[in-house]
């Protein structure tokens, strides 16, 4: 088993990447901490995990919130003795987030108060519980839009995304010698709720499917296979990595039609 006797703490557990990860974690042998804002769905979660024979406990937590996320690493360690992966993977990408010109200023605010400030949080208060552990793996969900202008306008989430890489490059630098490695995971365009919800029309999706090779959006699974990786022990000399996982789209410059 990939991550034998770990414990590992997911936010955004209730859906999407969060919920295939919660459910690879476990089958490689992890206890799980699911957290989210949406009671039913992380229940939903743990239910699941525990279906396969796995271990999890569920921790409703806003990630925006500081007092929120001392509260999820401290019952993680709690209810599971330690803390050895920290995956800050919640995020949110808002309808009416657009171009500069359209774009409240509330709605920047809460894009980057969960996607930027929720990762920071994550690692105020989970870093000191990986000391204790002796070490481990912080894995931040950035995006592709990190590295590229995205072809719709969304200019809150790509600031946000940019931001998470960023600070996942210094955090990556500044606890290296502790054995606390800081990745950030970049997914493609995925096949999740986030997404498809945004792009709300056959005709925004296509707009968006042209510029990935392989021609279809990803799927969460796909994401947490990479996120397993990058959770044991195999990823020991990888950190401070934009870890894609993208279909080839940032690799493309026109993609074959
Ligand atoms: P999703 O919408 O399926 O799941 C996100 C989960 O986060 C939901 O369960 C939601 O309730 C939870 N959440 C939202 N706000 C929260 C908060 N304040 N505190 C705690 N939990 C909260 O989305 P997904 O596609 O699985 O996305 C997961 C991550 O991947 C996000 O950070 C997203 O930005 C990133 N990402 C997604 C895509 C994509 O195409 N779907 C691409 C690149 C990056």
């Amino acid at each position: 088993m990939r991550l034998k006797d770990k414990v590992a703490l997911i936010t955004g557990a209730g859906s999407g990447i969060g919920r295939e990860s919660a459910l690879l974690f476990a089958r490689e042998g992890a206890a799980i901490a699911v957290v989210d804002v949406n009671d039913q769905a992380g229940h939903e979660t743990v239910a699941m995990v525990e279906q396969q024979g796995g271990r999890a406990a569920y921790c409703r937590a806003d990630v925006s919130k500081a007092a929120d996320c001392e509260h999820m690493i401290a019952l993680a360690e709690k209810q599971f003795g330690k803390l050895d992966v920290l995956f800050n993977n919640a995020g949110i990408m808002h309808s009416k987030d657009d171009d500069a010109l359209t774009t409240d200023e509330a709605i920047w605010d809460l894009t980057m108060n969960i996607n930027a400030k929720g990762v920071f949080f994550g690692c105020k208060y989970g870093i000191p519980a990986l000391r204790r552990a002796g070490g481990g793996s912080i894995i931040n969900t950035a995006s592709f839009v990190a590295l590229l202008g995205a072809a719709t306008p969304q200019i809150a989430y790509t600031a946000s995304k940019g931001a998470v890489l960023s600070l996942t490059r210094e955090l990556a630098v500044i606890h290296a010698k502790e054995d606390i490695r800081v990745n950030a995971l970049c997914p493609g365009p995925l096949r999740t709720p986030l997404l498809m919800s945004f792009l709300d029309t056959d005709e925004k999706k296509q707009r968006r499917l042209v510029h990935i090779p392989m021609g279809r959006f990803g799927e969460a699974k796909e994401i947490a296979y990479a996120a397993v990786y990058l959770a044991s022990d195999e990823s020991s000399y990888v950190t401070g990595t934009e870890f894609l996982v993208d279909g080839g789209l940032t690799a493309a410059y026109v993609t074959p039609q």
